[in-house]
């Protein structure tokens, strides 16, 4: 790792820059009748950006697998069924001012999305794509990304940290990506001030956070595989009623549906769209057979795979805590809470 100062200039030049270089830009933005909500947005000079505002209220990975995606087209004739991959060119995109929490989930993705089969698309988004990540101020009681390996200062997936400091930011970074996004700028020598004031900068966030959730223990990945039918599973799922609300703002969630639509007169598309296992339908195949799944079972899946089977694989937990979901739901569902009460369950206690 090493580091760069960055004034307000360097980066309004970059970002001017890289806009007139026909570089998408990406970054949180105030948007809304009343400017009251943040989403990310593409903007054209560092002015358009809301950096260091409240969460975005849609993840970061819609920039990288879209709710809806055309995979292949294709026509019907007597002769054949000619068909039509999506481009596989994808133009450079640079992400800035993403908190930690959005971008250690594109990082969780990685690894799933090139586990079994490599998914070329996601992966050809990636490469084409740097992520300056923001150190994070503005949590609120809904966070809780310490309790899942993280924190506010966490720099997992960036290929820069920006750490606010007096008069700009002080740039760690982290790939060659990143060291190629800043060759441009000189800036003064990173002194030991400008390190200690970004180390107190992250040492104030982590004060702010609010969870009182601990660290998710080693044992917890264990315990839900060995505790499938488990009698904490039913109170929880029945106050889900599978709207969806929470896979589609989380920034880790990948269910995916492919399905085969009309377009125009004999003419087909093969899309991949959004999914979530929550929902009572999402296993009925091909076939039309549904092998699925009860609506506790649904809301179980969603446990398993990001606190059980994700973990068992790669060593890390598929949830940020980025708190969307407990924000998002329409019943108060808190992912904390559920997460609270099996913690409980699964750390042995103190002999
Ligand atoms: S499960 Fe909830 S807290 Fe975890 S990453 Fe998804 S939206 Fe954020
Ligand atoms: S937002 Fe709440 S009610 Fe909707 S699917 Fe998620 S947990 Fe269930």
């Amino acid at each position: 790792m090493t580091y760069k100062f960055l004034s307000h200039v360097d980066l309004e030049e970059l970002v001017a820059g890289l806009a007139s270089a026909q570089v998408r830009v990406i970054a949180p933005v105030r948007v809304g009748s009343e400017s009251d909500e943040i989403e990310y947005r593409p903007i054209q000079r560092l002015g358009d950006a809301a950096l260091g505002g409240d969460l975005p209220g849609r993840s970061l990975k819609e920039f990288f697998l879209p709710p809806a995606e055309v995979l292949l087209r294709y026509k019907q004739s007597h002769e054949g069924v000619p068909i039509e991959k999506a481009p596989a060119e994808y133009s450079p995109q640079v992400i800035l001012g993403a908190p930690p929490c959005d971008v250690a989930g594109i990082e969780a993705l990685d690894k799933a999305m090139g586990w079994d089969y490599r998914d070329e698309i996601w992966f050809g988004h990636r490469k084409a794509t740097t992520i300056l990540g923001l150190v994070c101020s503005v949590m609120d009681s809904s966070c809780f990304c310490t309790a899942v390996g993280l924190g506010p200062d966490s720099s997992r997936g960036s290929d820069i940290r920006l750490s606010p400091i007096e008069g700009g930011y002080l740039a760690a970074i982290m790939t060659l990506k990143g060291e190629q996004l800043l060759a441009g700028i000189q800036g003064p020598e990173v002194n030991r001030e400008a390190r200690s004031e970004a180390h107190a900068v992250h040492e104030s966030a982590r004060g702010k956070i609010e969870s009182t959730l601990p660290s998710l223990p080693a044992e917890l990945p264990g315990w839900l595989a060995a505790n499938f039918d488990h009698e904490v599973w039913n109170p929880m799922a029945l106050r889900c009623h599978g709207c969806r609300a929470c896979a589609s703002v989380c920034p880790t969630y990948h269910c995916f549906d492919i399905v085969d639509e009309f377009e125009i007169s004999e003419h087909g598309i093969h899309e991949d769209n959004s999914d979530s296992c929550q929902t009572s339908k999402l296993a009925v195949h091909g076939l039309g057979r549904d092998s699925s799944q009860t609506h506790t079972e649904g809301f179980r899946q969603r446990i398993m795979h990001k606190f059980s089977v994700y973990p068992s694989r790669f060593s890390a937990f598929l949830c940020t805590g980025c708190g969307r979901c407990s924000r998002v739901c329409p019943e108060g569902e808190t992912l904390p809470e559920f997460l609270g009460a099996i913690t409980g369950l699964a750390k042995p206690s103190p002999q």
